[in-house]
């Protein structure tokens, strides 16, 4: 047992240690000291020196946690290990081999270090099985922010939480503050909200609120409230933030006393408010809902209606990429695609050579 850590935890025991199982303090009789496994009082300083001795896990534990200043780092990195769920002992032994939990997309292992230290190490929870070899092996957390600006088809990342995160990278040998770090510039600001979620203390910006604050190019998102089922905001969320397109689990509601009728996802860190880009994406829909139906008349046959159907889904689902050239059956198969527009639409783009009627818009 390292000296420092002995008289660190000595100093400590004055206003008394209760952690992981450790119980130390002082009083007119001397140190107390205890474990689930031992338990000594009126121990001298020498004495509780030789007994702290013999319990190193339950002393370097103590000090290695007592030194993350973070109250939410700390909370993060006892929550990879599963500190709350099982006993010291147990968890040391986990330790040495590695515990991992996943954060989003990410998987953060813990392993356990000399003296009571942890390290950590980050990588993309599907490359779990990957050789470190194989993967592009990091040690600043740094990097972070550029690698996971794009997706693997190197298309740019607006949303940080959407589960587009890339692969083929590892973050290897961290610090708990390093590993902190580097999980904060992969998914900003979750550890932190995710914290104050559990301690009961995150303040949640429902829509209504978020929308009274738009201003400028933004403000035209206030005047989208008709309606007392407030069903646009429910389009929004079931378009934006349902866990196929975003990992963070939405808590905000219409306002505070009226929820949405779709579900907020499973995600592990909260979503507190509506995020930038779903305020330009209802921006947009703004204007768009703004616009007076009109009436179409076009010819279809029922296979190509479900065709159009067929298309809307794959492209909301994002699994045009998945549907195989030479898979005629799928409803947007390319080729099936082109036919239909070879077939349905002029050379301005009309359905049918249905011109668009935007006459009432002025
Ligand atoms: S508003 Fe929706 S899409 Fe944006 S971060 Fe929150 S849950 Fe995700």
């Amino acid at each position: 047992m390292h000296e420092p850590q002995l008289v660190a935890l000595r100093e400590a025991a004055a206003s008394g240690v209760d952690y992981d199982g450790l119980v130390v303090d002082y009083d007119d009789d001397g140190y107390r000291f205890e474990t689930p496994e031992a338990s000594h009082d009126g121990l001298s300083a020498a004495e509780f020196d030789d007994v702290a001795n013999d319990h190193p896990r339950y002393v370097s534990n103590w000090h290695y946690w007592s030194h993350i200043r973070s109250d939410a780092d700390r909370a993060f990195l006892r929550w990879v290990e599963g500190a709350e769920d099982r006993p010291l002992v147990e968890r040391y032994e986990a330790l040495e081999t590695g515990v991992s939990r996943s954060w989003g997309e990410v998987l953060v292992t813990a392993e356990r270090a000399g003296d009571g230290e942890r390290r950590y190490h980050l990588r993309h929870e599907d490359d779990a099985d990957v050789p470190l070899d194989d993967l592009e092996v990091h040690d600043d957390p740094l990097d972070a922010r550029r690698l996971v600006k794009h997706d693997d088809k190197g298309r740019y990342r607006p949303l940080k939480t959407a589960p587009t995160l890339p692969h083929g990278w590892a973050f290897t040998d961290l610090d708990g503050r390093e590993c902190t770090r580097a999980v904060d510039l992969v998914y900003p600001a979750t550890i932190t909200n995710w914290h104050l979620e559990r301690e009961g203390e995150l303040d949640v910006d429902h829509w209504a609120e978020a929308i009274e604050r738009q201003t400028g190019i933004y403000g035209v998102v206030k005047t989208w409230n008709r309606g007392e089922s407030h069903e646009h905001v429910n389009w929004v969320a079931e378009a934006c933030c349902d866990d196929s397109q975003c990992l963070k689990r939405r808590e905000w509601q219409y306002d505070d006393e009226t929820d949405l009728d779709v579900d907020g996802g499973d995600g592990v860190f909260p979503c507190r408010e509506p995020c930038s880009l779903v305020i330009a994406a209802a921006r947009k829909w703004t204007r768009l809902e703004g616009e007076e139906p009109q009436t179409y008349s076009f010819e279809l046959t029922p296979s190509e209606k479900e065709q159009l159907e067929d298309i809307v889904d794959a492209v909301a689902d994002d699994r045009t990429d998945e549907i195989r050239e030479a898979d005629v059956n799928e409803g947007a198969n390319r080729y099936r695609a082109r036919f239909l527009r070879a077939k349905l639409m002029d050379d301005d783009g009309n359905l049918c050579g249905v011109p668009t009627d935007r006459a009432t818009e002025e």
